[in-house]
């Protein structure tokens, strides 16, 4: 506790807070992971985010202002799998040896992941196809969450030993939470198990999966590529003989398209929270997560 602090606390007769100076600081590429580390950090971290829930992480802009929340950071959360790998740019303007690749303050979440859709054959980035290690888009799924606030448990401890225990029982309590929801939610879309949606980019794979729902396919040609007419043609018409009625689509993207192919189809898009922040009331981890079940729950009725 700087001393400034500790008069304050002393002055005011305040029980011994965590003041902002003494928060790990913590800087994240995207907003799920901004709340899962506030999850396990609680009072004692102060964490950003680089970008908003209602960007396209993928394309996201690297500017001035991402080094200066860099420059102070003592511990980066990068979700990795070339979601972001933009954030490498960030960093080396940034001047913080701490937090570069390999550094004390840095993770790297998608380590720990058993990524899906990992190409077999070799992807040819030149042609635009965003996912070249597999599908990066896992935080969204709440059965991911264990493994995800676990990594990030290990690196907060290692910048800030101390806290450990606190972190420790932060992680567990929400868990704990987690826990108690997801019985809900799979209560809530078993329903509607094995049913089969369109998505406008394959950002929904891991939660699907979880919840016994199925992609048929995407409006995209392959991640981060336009459809071309032929595409679109072939997914309507799959669409039809199979009666698929519900088009995913992220806030960011063509929601025209997504509702046009939807509508020739004899559906209708679903605008879902693809990130912490992306739709209102998808303030926090679990809200967000609800806020995708009741969706996708009310839109297969
Ligand atoms: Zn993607």
């Amino acid at each position: 506790m700087t001393r400034r602090c500790a008069i304050a606390v002393l002055a005011l007769g305040l029980a011994w807070p965590a003041m902002a100076a003494d928060k790990v600081r913590v800087v994240t590429t995207i907003p799920d992971l901004k709340a899962l580390t506030q999850a396990v950090g609680g009072d004692l971290v102060d964490v950003d985010s680089l970008t908003r829930g209602t960007q396209n992480f993928h394309e996201a802009e690297v500017r001035p202002s991402m080094m200066l929340k860099l420059r102070r950071a003592q511990l980066l959360v990068e979700n990795g799998a070339e979601l972001d790998s933009w954030v490498d740019v960030a960093v080396t303007g940034a001047n913080n040896p701490t937090i570069v690749r390999g550094g004390a303050g840095r993770i790297e979440v998608s380590r720990g992941i058993p990524l899906l859709e990992v190409p077999t054959t070799r992807v040819d980035r030149s042609m635009g196809d965003v996912h070249p290690q597999g599908n990066p888009h896992f935080s969204l799924d709440p059965g991911l969450a264990p493994i995800i606030t676990q990594t990030i448990l290990d690196g907060l401890a290692r910048v800030a030993p101390q806290h450990r225990a606190a972190f420790e029982q932060n992680r567990a309590a929400f868990l704990q939470r987690l826990e108690a929801q997801l019985g809900g939610w799979l209560k809530t879309l078993e329903p509607f198990r094995g049913a089969r949606v369109v998505v406008y980019h394959p950002d929904f794979i891991y939660f699907l999966n979880r919840f016994g729902l199925v992609q048929l396919g995407t409006v995209e040609d392959r991640p981060g590529i336009p459809p071309s007419p032929q595409h679109l043609a072939n997914l309507i018409k799959q669409m039809q003989e199979q009666k698929i009625k519900v088009v995913l689509v992220e806030p960011w993207n063509d929601r025209k398209l997504a509702t046009r192919v939807a509508e020739e189809a004899g559906g209708k898009a679903l605008v879902i929270a693809s990130s912490v922040g992306a739709v209102k009331g998808a303030d926090d981890y679990i809200a967000t997560i609800d806020y995708n079940v009741k969706a996708l729950a009310a839109a297969l009725r």
